[in-house]
């Protein structure tokens, strides 16, 4: 048992105890048997809900028609799921209906690969009906049963084999790899929700060029429920075969990438989408907004950076004025996330050098003001002081004045800036 079950065991007891039987399962187990650092831990039981229910008083009813119960113990959450099978899958995507069992052996045989299919006794005794270990030590991802009939149930499985066979370095069986050549048209029928949520999952692991590898290699891709554009799908393909072929960097450093948004980032630069292009990858995807916006602005970023030339050229007014503009117009933390972005991407997709990134670190450390609240003149003053209407001006002049004080041609004081505005809005005026 690792540590993390260990904490759990008061849960099983308290289960077991009352005459149902109760033990580890999913993730955990697979990774308690690889030696891998564990997540969550998921525990399956003979119990239905309701009685789960009773045992615990700090319990969340998540997913009862499923049979899952969130019991809270020290402020850890822990999913304990009644033993179940399921029937009729409805449009390859989900059960008609669930089914409450009472043997650990028919629910494992419902999950979808060997090594997901494995539970952990409270005794710390390996229970594996399918041979998971034995898949797992001999690099080979299998499904319970025959693996065309399970990708027709669920066809998102296809895209979990795909993460599960980048992540664990396996190799599919013969009848993994028939089963995703001949239905990967069946992923049509999955939400992209359920797509994206895999997708990140394989973004965030330690090996996201290898699970782009694959998926390209899968043809998965090209069956999503709402298709990416022909063009598209030709970038990622060529970008992916690329990479496949070893050609040195097709793909970003994504060791270099804590943060998984910042490898959708640089994954999107990798393959040649532009912003327009991205957006229609990220609004396919269901990305929220709040993820989207943060995603396209780095890509805006690089774009302009890219359009300034000179990424490698210090001396070059040119590179500190378009990041500085860069940091005002996307805010200082976004800047920062693009220069870790920048800095990770192929030679061949406008990789930013060591040293500028060390450069424009330090322009972005020095610069005097970086965003607009911070300028000593408020759009207040600037009316009053020029006389004028509210108006479109104002904002233009304000931006105006914020790039002059960010680059240090101007000092930030606010008689100083109006007096500077003034002079600018006479000259505006002399040339209409
Ligand atoms: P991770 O460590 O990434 O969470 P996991 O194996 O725990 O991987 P989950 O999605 O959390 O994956 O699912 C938990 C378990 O539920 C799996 O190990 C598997 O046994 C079962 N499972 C999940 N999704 C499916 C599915 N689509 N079909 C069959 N079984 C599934
Ligand atoms: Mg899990």
């Amino acid at each position: 048992l690792t540590d993390e079950m260990k904490e759990a065991l008061p849960i099983i007891e308290a289960l077991r105890q009352s005459g149902h039987e109760a033990v580890f399962v999913g993730g955990a187990v697979r990774d308690a048997v690889l030696g891998l650092p564990i997540h969550d831990v998921d525990i399956a039981t003979s119990a239905l809900p309701e009685h789960t229910m009773a045992l615990f008083p700090k319990c969340i009813p998540t997913g009862l028609q499923h049979g899952t119960v969130t019991v809270m113990q020290k402020g850890v959450p822990y999913e304990v799921t009644t033993y179940r099978v399921e029937s009729q899958y409805e449009g390859h995507r989900k059960p008609k209906e669930v089914v409450f069992v009472q043997r650990l052996d028919e629910d494992l045989l419902r999950r979808d690969f060997t090594m997901n299919a494995m539970a952990i006794q409270m005794s710390g005794e390996l229970y594996d009906p399918y041979q998971g270990e034995r898949d797992l030590r001999e690099k080979r991802l299998r499904c319970v049963g025959d693996a065309g009939a399970r990708f027709q149930e669920d066809a998102l499985r296809m895209v979990r084999a795909v993460r599960f066979l980048s992540a664990y370095e396996l190799a599919p069986a013969m009848s993994v790899w028939r089963g995703l050549k001949k239905h990967g048209a069946l992923l049509r029928h999955v939400a992209m929700e359920r797509v994206q949520a895999e997708l990140d999952k394989m973004l965030g692991s330690r090996s996201p060029g290898r699970a782009c590898i694959w998926l390209a290699s899968s043809g998965l891709l090209a069956f999503w429920k709402e298709p990416l554009p022909e063009k598209i799908l030709n970038q990622v393909n060529e970008a992916l075969r690329k990479a496949r072929a070893g050609s040195e960097s097709a793909m970003p450093d994504f060791s270099l990438l804590a943060n998984v948004d910042e490898r959708w980032a640089a994954l999107l630069l990798a393959i040649s989408c532009g912003g327009s292009e991205a957006n229609d990858i990220l609004s396919a995807l269901r990305f929220s907004n709040k993820r989207s916006t943060f995603i396209l602005q780095l890509i805006a970023c690089q774009e302009k950076m890219e359009s300034a030339g000179h990424l490698s050229d210090h001396d070059s007014i040119q590179l500190k004025r378009s990041w500085t503009e860069a940091v005002l117009r996307f805010g200082e933390q976004t800047a920062r996330h693009w220069l870790t972005v920048a800095g990770s991407l192929p030679e061949t997709r406008g990789s930013l050098p060591k040293s500028t990134a060390i450069y424009l670190e330090s322009v972005l450390d020095e610069m005097p003001v970086k965003a607009l609240k911070k300028l000593a003149a408020g759009g207040s003053d600037l009316q009053k002081h020029l006389g004028l209407p509210p108006g479109p001006w104002l904002s233009g002049m304000l931006n105006r004045l914020l790039l002059a004080v960010a680059l240090g041609e101007a000092a930030n004081e606010k008689d100083k800036l109006l007096a500077l505005a003034k002079i600018w809005s006479e000259e505006d005026q002399s040339h209409e």
